[in-house]
């Protein structure tokens, strides 16, 4: 667990270990370039494979329980990736039942962006339909996020793997759903802001407590891209634009000392950072 003054951040795991080769997430990528990196560990990578975890975040403040992202999900149709594919999934309730909490205790979910593995657990199937998870939380998802991926799953429903059918739409037709944009505050010393590339509505949340922290979604999906951030992953829209946001990012959080908070990064799955070279490593 994270503590930062006022608040608390706890990861919750929905898939501890998620494998995908070095080359096929950052296409391009030479292990050379790796070389010689002694804080780069086997949990990061190992035999040519990145090892990522899938999780949320969960920030406790007085009043405020906030879940940031929202993983994988149970039962989802996910055909073309057999991991994600109709899983019973029940670690994840288990985490959020460990902290003591039901998913009536959630009082907001923040989407970083709508992909698959980051909107699964917006809902659950009952009755054979999708219904939202979280049934008294405010469910925040930047406006050009939701935009770009209502258009992409109208010219093709199987887009995004088909989760804006099953774990967006369900949450907006709740009236659960509010669609935001850069600036907004969900809560004291918390706001949100664009960090486009990896998606087009990609966004962060700033968390300005203590030392502070950016819970930062796939703006990097692997320390490996702390050493080499000019890597962008094969998922991402505008690989050119989500290198510029990612080389931002990081030099701020570098340079004020806060925590980074990715959602994919091995255990404990922050850290804080300095610069290295051409790029970046942790401390
Ligand atoms: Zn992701």
């Amino acid at each position: 667990m994270l503590r930062l003054e006022g608040l608390t951040v706890t990861p919750l795991t929905d898939l501890p270990r998620f494998d995908i080769a070095l080359g096929t997430l950052l296409p391009g990528a030479d292990p050379a370039a790796l070389a010689g990196l002694g804080w780069l560990g086997p949990d990061a990578l190992s035999g040519g494979m990145v090892h990522l975890v899938i999780r949320s975040w969960l920030i406790r403040m007085p009043g405020v329980k906030i879940l940031v992202d929202a993983c994988v999900g149970a039962g989802k149709d996910r055909p073309l990736r057999p991991e994600w594919h109709r899983r019973d999934g029940t670690a994840f309730l288990a985490a959020l039942a460990a902290e003591g909490l039901e998913p009536d205790d959630i009082d907001i979910v923040f989407c970083t962006h709508l992909h698959a593995d980051h909107v699964g657990w917006n809902t659950r199937l009952e009755g054979g339909r999708w219904v939202p998870t979280f049934r008294r939380a405010r469910h925040l998802v930047g406006r050009r996020e939701y935009l770009h991926w209502q258009a992409a799953a109208r010219a093709d429903p199987a887009a995004g793997h088909g989760s804006f059918a099953d774990s967006v739409l369900p949450v907006m037709a709740a009236g659960l759903m509010e669609l935001v944009g850069p600036g907004f505050s969900p809560a004291p010393g918390l706001r949100l802001d664009a960090a486009p590339g990896h998606s087009p509505g990609h966004m962060v949340l700033h968390v300005d407590h203590g030392a502070g922290a950016v819970l930062c979604g796939d703006v990097l999906h692997s320390p490996v891209q702390l050493a080499r951030p000019d890597w962008s992953s094969a998922f991402c829209s505008d690989p050119a634009r989500a290198r510029r946001t990612r080389r931002a990012l990081l030099a701020a959080v570098a340079a004020r000392g806060g925590h980074l908070v990715p959602a994919h990064f091995p255990d404990p799955g922050w850290c804080r950072i300095r610069a290295d070279g051409a790029g970046f490593r942790p401390v």
